[in-house]
């Protein structure tokens, strides 16, 4: 059995008669773009008729200028997606349309569901063709089938059908709607903008385009938008909040508010933290950009120990399309990372990053700085071992491939050839996000799921792990 895995993107979505939505959504997109680089779509509605541009690549690659004037309305919802290799489809590209009732009903989803197939199957009993791979076509199908009328009473039908993780952005001629899943696991947030109104999976999204942020759509909720201003009703009955805690580590930018705390606040926190966990004596701390810049200045700033970079970035190397020689292949991260030689050579660095997934990256960085002259690499991890795949949208591995599902931290030392190596508590990183633990979804590092994953599906991340997949 195949699963699409439809994996971590970012939503948009703005209703305003006073400026142009298709610019707005574009510039959003562009602050969410961190969230997905494969494929970019915006739609628009004016009320009466609806237009679609999507395509493959980043969001500068996708639209032009006069793509977007061509793109009026005074509703629009975007799109940015992530996947892995395989599953590169234009098909699976979003918004996603549907008809319904004589218009159109367009989704826009960030995270994963984990009863698509159950759903699929159904609904190709009754004679639906699908045209994509995707989760997200199954839910514009279920909501342009409802027998509602109403696109709100149709949501409030299809969503307790749902299992899994979900911030939708729907669209009809006449409104937008955000939802999320009843644990909240992947974020959306909702903010003000002139005579409207925006959602964004991000609060930077908002922050770009100087919407005013109101608040979050609370686990189970729908921020409903249309020309009588902004609603919220409940879409199915929220359950434990699980927010995802990854994107605190990882995967929202620094400058977002989630639970209302910037996360760059959070991360440096999580640094500041490492450096009691850790100590060494050392020359320099140094991060690995970008994210793990903010937990490298918190290190420093508890450590007293200097900050510094050393490895510079290339901001605009993104996800190419371009098939590499084997020649350039061979570069690996040096395509991303440039060394300051003088800043490392003869040096004892403290090296802070965010995660190890696989800990291939790792290892070549440790290299790399080896190679530049370093004295000394620690490195300092800002959460704890990654060790079980996530269901819910995060691109991770699968289970084998996830270093520290196998080995011991000294195992991993030896690996990536650090000269120390150590991974932030579980208790210091839920410390640095001031709420309780509860309040999260921390899967990745515990294994505890907060819905539960179908046996197929745990076998299928878990592979050649038969009979020790069982969820602790
Ligand atoms: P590796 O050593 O190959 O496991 O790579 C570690 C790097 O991957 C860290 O710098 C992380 O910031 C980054 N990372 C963590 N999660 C992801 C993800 N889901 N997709 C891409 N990169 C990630």
């Amino acid at each position: 059995m195949s699963f699409e895995i439809n994996e971590s993107c970012g939503v948009f979505g703005i209703y305003t008669r006073e400026d142009d939505v298709a610019k707005l959504t574009y510039y959003a997109l562009y602050a969410l773009q961190h969230r997905g680089q494969e494929s970019a779509g915006i739609a628009v509605s004016d009320g009466r008729e609806t237009l679609m541009l999507k395509d493959m690549g980043m969001v500068s690659q996708v639209f032009s200028e006069r793509d977007l004037n061509n793109l009026r309305g005074h509703i629009a919802i975007g799109h940015v997606r992530y996947s892995t290799t395989g599953s590169t489809f234009w098909e699976n590209a979003q918004p996603v349309q549907v008809p319904r009732r004589g218009g159109s009903v367009f989704v826009a989803h960030n995270g994963n569901l984990i009863n698509t197939v159950e759903l699929r199957n159904a609904l190709k009993e009754e004679g639906v063709r699908f045209r994509s791979t995707s989760d997200t076509e199954v839910v514009a199908v279920m909501l342009a089938r409802s027998s509602q009328q109403s696109i709100v009473d149709a949501v409030k039908e299809v969503m307790p059908r749902l299992t899994g993780a979900y911030a939708f952005v729907v669209m009809t001629e006449d409104r937008l709607i955000g939802i999320r899943d009843p644990h909240g696991i992947r974020p959306l947030c909702v903010g003000r903008y002139m005579d409207g109104y925006a959602l964004s999976s991000e609060s930077a999204g908002l922050d770009i385009i100087g919407a005013e942020y109101i608040r979050e759509v609370e686990p189970g909720e729908m921020a409903i938008i249309d020309d009588d201003g902004l609603g919220f009703e409940t879409a199915v009955t929220a359950a434990k909040p699980s927010l995802c805690i990854f994107e605190y580590i990882y995967f929202a930018r620094p400058d977002s508010i989630m639970y209302g705390t910037y996360l760059y606040h959070a991360r440096k926190h999580m640094g500041m933290s490492l450096a009691d966990e850790a100590p060494v004596e050392a020359d320099v701390v140094m991060p690995i950009p970008d994210t793990g810049v903010p937990a490298a200045i918190g290190y420093s700033q508890a450590s007293g120990i200097a900050f510094g970079e050393g490895l510079i970035k290339n901001r605009y190397i993104g996800r190419t399309f371009i098939q590499p020689t084997q020649a350039i292949r061979q570069l690996g991260v040096r395509l991303k990372l440039n060394p300051l030689i003088h800043d490392i050579k003869g040096k004892r660095l403290v090296v802070v990053d965010d995660s190890i997934v696989r800990g291939n990256t790792t290892k070549e960085i440790v290299k790399m700085l080896r190679d530049a002259g370093a004295k000394e690499v620690h490195m300092r991890i800002s959460s704890p071992p990654d060790m079980y795949p996530c269901f819910y949208g995060i691109d991770t591995s699968i289970r084998k491939e996830l270093i520290a599902s196998s080995r011991k931290v000294e195992e991993i030392r030896r690996f990536i050839g650090a000269d120390s190596l150590h991974y932030l508590s579980m208790e210091n990183l839920v410390k640095a996000t001031r709420r309780p633990k509860e309040d999260f979804c921390t899967a990745c590092f515990d294994g505890e799921y907060p819905v539960p994953v179908p046996d197929e599906m745990m076998m299928t991340k878990c592979r050649l792990e038969k009979g020790k997949v069982g969820v602790q």
